[in-house]
């Protein structure tokens, strides 16, 4: 080490000391397609070029055979729920430390989250909890791809055979991510994406749901369920909508942006998963520590990089270990969420809708600490620090050692 072992916030030298790598996100490329659709003289996705081609080339990519694009990563999600046909009173269950985006759909649709526990160290959703939470209100299982890391897919979806459940997969924060070789979001029946302008790719705001049936109706379903349920493909159009759906429609401009977006896409990921896993390699000697734990035959593309603080190894609190490392020029969350997402007040006070306990009042849904005892420790004793494609070998490097200086310093 070159660094005194004396920690920056009691007076140290800090370990990082020039800025973290940057870079532009959006170049020629995207002005060029920005302005071919303005071009167009319409920004209707119906009617333009972009959303379309932004889709083929999403297909490709994904050798999907359709997918439907909308205003969001939380419109996706809904949009896949309502294609799936869940409905008011049914329960979905899904993942406790997850973005409000994965919830905020079940509740529109009048369905009831129910939250499996999570394992300790890809943070992800344990198939055999997601079994135990299973009941005859049960329609589908809402797979969350945290940071980039798969979930175990293959029991889930045989769960989801051995019951006749609908699987989506929330792939907001899992662009390119494979399980044993094969793309999330190819796994489930819908596959969702963000393109966020916090995700691995930016079209301001939008997203992305796959119909992986392969069955046309199916996709005819899903697209309509994005544009107020009126028909606009297969049929001639009809606006006579049977059942209610939303307007989650994407724009050409948006569109625009995500054909030049998905050209960084490769090299984005790819930068992400080195730089992840360098971390990893510099920090899994520490018994101190538990480090983000990807499964040999998978490829994470961490969307940010998670550690836990191991009980008893330690003598500081997280907060304290969290300022000595902010300290040394180390930037970190505490956690990801505050807390698991059925202790938030929404969930406790059961008011989804003002003034009203609807949906939860049909099943008596209850949500109480404990419920989730994994998800709750790993909220506990994680520390988050962030990685960007932008980051050079020296920013990761100083990272680890920065992250070892601390975790030393406290160790007991
Ligand atoms: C970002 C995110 C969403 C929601 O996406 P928006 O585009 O912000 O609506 C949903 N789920 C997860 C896991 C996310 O990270």
């Amino acid at each position: 080490m070159t660094h005194s072992s004396r920690l920056a916030i009691h007076g140290g030298e800090k370990v990082k000391t020039t800025p973290f790598g940057t870079g532009k996100r959006f170049g020629s490329e995207e002005a060029k397609e920005l302005l071919e659709a303005l071009e167009q003289n319409t920004l209707f996705y119906h009617f333009g070029a972009k959303v379309k081609q932004f889709l083929t080339d999403f297909n490709e990519m994904y050798e999907v055979p359709y997918s439907v694009a909308t205003s969001s990563g939380t419109a996706a999600i809904h949009v896949a729920l309502g294609a799936a046909g869940i409905t008011v009173g049914d329960e979905v269950i899904t993942s406790p430390i997850t973005d409000y985006g994965s919830i905020i759909g079940i509740l529109y649709q009048n369905a009831i989250p129910v939250f499996a526990d999570v394992d300790p160290h890809s943070y992800n959703m344990d198939p055999a909890s997601i079994e135990a939470h299973i009941t005859p209100r049960t329609k589908a299982i809402l797979v969350v791809h945290l940071a980039g890391n798969a979930c175990d897919m293959d029991p889930i979806i045989e769960i989801a055979k051995k019951y006749n459940l609908k699987v989506i997969e929330d792939c907001a924060q899992a662009y390119l991510t494979k399980y044993k070789g094969q793309l999330v979001g190819t796994f489930g029946d819908y596959g969702c994406f963000s393109t966020n302008d916090f995700k691995h790719i930016s079209t301001g705001d939008g997203g992305i749901v796959t119909v992986n049936s392969g069955d046309k109706e199916d996709y005819y379903r899903t697209h309509a369920f994005a544009d107020k349920n009126y028909k606009r493909i297969g049929t001639s159009l009809d606006r006579t909508p049977s059942s209610l759906a939303p307007n989650y429609r994407m724009t050409e401009l948006q569109g625009a942006v995500g054909i030049a977006q998905l050209k960084r896409l490769e090299w984005l990921c790819g930068r992400r998963t080195e730089l992840g896993s360098a971390l990893t390699e510099g920090l899994k000697d520490l018994p101190q520590l538990s480090t983000m734990e990807v499964a040999p035959d998978n490829c994470c593309t961490y969307w940010f990089y998670m550690f836990r603080l191991v009980d008893g190894k330690l003598n500081c609190t997280r907060d304290e270990f969290g300022a000595a490392l902010d300290a040394e020029g180390i930037k970190n969350r505490l956690g990801y969420i505050p807390s698991v997402i059925y202790m938030q007040p929404m969930f406790q006070n059961k008011q989804a809708y003002l003034d009203s306990q609807f949906p939860f009042d049909l099943t008596g849904a209850d949500y109480k600490q404990g419920d989730c005892p994994v998800a709750e420790e790993v909220l506990r004793t994680a520390i988050q620090v962030p990685i960007n494609e932008f980051y050079t070998d020296q920013d990761i490097r100083e990272t680890i050692e920065a992250i070892r200086k601390v975790t030393l310093f406290y160790s007991k």
